[in-house]
């Protein structure tokens, strides 16, 4: 038996027994993630248990736990009183579906930001009001427009035929519709931040003046303004707040009520505990694209990069697993901010009194989940390399970018017998979909002491996105089972909510 199934002292792990964790399973350039306290007192202390979760849930499971996105959202909420201004989250709730954290958040006291008809129902079920939703759906059916208009759920409005439609139910209903206009295409140092959302920077200020019209007026609320922007640039931001207070000022002229401004998700967050195994890795990466070293991707996969005549060509295309600064510190540097008027983006809101909202999704949900499968089979291919087939396909934790660059954390099997540990082998986790290209880690793996059938891998830190975001009932597999822990040594954590709905 080995030393992590034998602990039996139950104490918080330390560092050498996470050392030990990792070193099982990692990259060839290693990246360590960043574990939740909650995550790493399973792994060390709990193996048994989590082998029990896969056998009683199916594999893969993800695990959940809610405490961690109370914390981060009074992080921020902390970082926007400590500069005296009006501040409030919504959870956007499409970065993972289970209700757990729906009703925590709301108990808590934030909003949710839906972006369907059946989130929004899910969410009003869950005890919130109309006033705690946002609607920020980037297309939106009748129905959806009629529940938000119904229950006075914040309707972000895209374009016209949507206001029309918002119009048009707020009428039949004989209802004041609560809105805000989307807007996008700000100016960032001399350039447009292009995007498919909402009206144009330079056309806001007509429509404004033509919904602030009196024959809208009965029907419309106009309350605010809203943005979302691709990426997770703070001086972006920074711009686009600048740009918006002057509209929400124009609205206000108009004669409306618009008292928020909500400046959308894109929080950044950091997966990897060592910013220099983020940069050894790019530099050796990237060498090897160029043909320089050895590939530590599967058949040399670009992650977004191609080498043409000794010249790199493209982007990453993978989240920034490794960036600083991140969520309440980020915010922290956009509301110190100075704008053209000397006044800090902080001073400009509170004079004001513009509330600023926020709807994050990935980064509230850091060290709330992780997603864990068993090993079925290990094989070695003619090159030398082996394929770790897992119980898994590789929607169950993957967004639209290119790979998940965080280690998995290998548990021993109980019944891994000692002469078969001390094998060190090299290869890649593949999953259950039939396609040469269906694997759950792109980069070559390093198991110092062997892994075999039976060893769960966990993916840590996949409540943000990874989950849910592109699973798919493919092959008919059923979708992974939600579980939510509660604490240590609790017996068998209970199914998620969202589990007992039919889709
Ligand atoms: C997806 C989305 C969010 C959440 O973004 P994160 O990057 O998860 O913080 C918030 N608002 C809108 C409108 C979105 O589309």
């Amino acid at each position: 038996m080995n030393q992590i199934q034998c602990n039996s002292s139950r104490r918080q792990p330390s560092a050498d027994d996470l050392a030990a964790l990792r070193k099982r399973c990692q990259g060839i350039l290693p990246l360590d993630g960043r574990l939740a306290a909650w995550m790493s007192g399973l792994f060390v202390n709990y193996g048994q248990q989590l082998n029990n979760w896969v056998e009683q849930f199916g594999s893969p499971v993800n695990v959940i736990h809610t405490t961690p996105l109370l914390r981060n959202i009074q992080q921020l909420v902390d970082v926007a009183a400590s500069h005296s201004i009006d501040f409030r989250v919504y959870f956007a709730r499409k970065a993972n579906k289970c209700l757990a954290f729906v009703k925590s958040a709301v108990l808590a006291g934030s909003g949710i930001d839906v972006a369907s008809e059946q989130e929004c129902l899910q969410v009003l079920q869950c005890g919130a009001e109309g006033d705690d939703l946002v609607c920020t759906a980037a297309v939106k059916s009748k129905a959806l427009v009629e529940l938000c208009v119904r229950r006075r759920v914040t309707v972000v409005i895209d374009n016209w035929h949507e206001f029309a439609c918002v119009v048009d139910h707020a009428r039949r209903l004989d209802m004041r519709a609560v809105v805000a206009v989307r807007v996008g295409g700000f100016w960032h140092q001399n350039e447009r931040l292009d995007s498919r959302f909402g009206f144009d920077v330079d056309e806001v200020p007509t429509i404004v003046r033509k919904i602030s019209n009196p024959e809208f007026s009965a029907n419309v609320d106009i309350r605010g303004l809203h943005f979302h922007l691709d990426g997770y640039s703070a001086s972006q931001r920074v711009a686009a707040i600048e740009q918006s207070v002057g509209l929400i000022e124009l609205m206000r002229d108009q004669g409306n009520r618009a008292s928020f401004l909500d400046i959308g998700g894109g929080i950044p967050m950091c997966y990897l505990e060592h910013e220099s195994q983020w940069n050894d890795f790019w530099s050796v990466h990237l060498d090897a694209v160029l043909g320089r070293h050895a590939p530590l991707t599967y058949r040399g996969h670009g992650l977004g990069f191609t080498a043409s005549n000794g010249v790199l060509l493209g982007s990453p295309n993978v989240y920034p697993y490794f960036q600083s600064p991140v969520q309440e510190q980020w915010l922290n540097q956009i509301l110190s901010a100075k704008l053209k008027t000397g006044d800090t983006v902080a001073a400009t809101l509170r004079d004001r009194n513009i509330q600023l909202r926020c709807e994050p999704g990935r980064s509230v949900l850091d060290g709330c989940g992780m997603t864990m499968a068993r090993v079925e089979f290990v094989k070695r291919n003619r090159h030398g390399d082996h394929f770790i087939g897992l119980l898994m396909n590789r929607t169950q934790c993957r967004t639209s970018s290119d790979d998940y660059l965080v280690d998995p954390i290998l548990i021993p099997a109980i019944d891994r017998r000692l002469e078969e540990i001390d094998q060190p082998i090299e290869g890649f986790l593949v999953g259950a979909y039939c396609t040469e290209s269906e694997l759950l880690s792109l980069r070559k793996l390093k198991f110092r002491l062997g892994v075999q059938p039976g060893d769960l891998i966990v993916f840590p830190n996949t409540a943000g996105y990874l989950m849910h975001f592109l699973e798919s009932r493919s092959h008919q597999f059923p979708l992974a089972r939600n579980i939510v822990f509660q604490s240590m040594g609790n017996g068998m954590p209970n199914l998620d909510a969202i589990e007992h709905l039919s889709s």
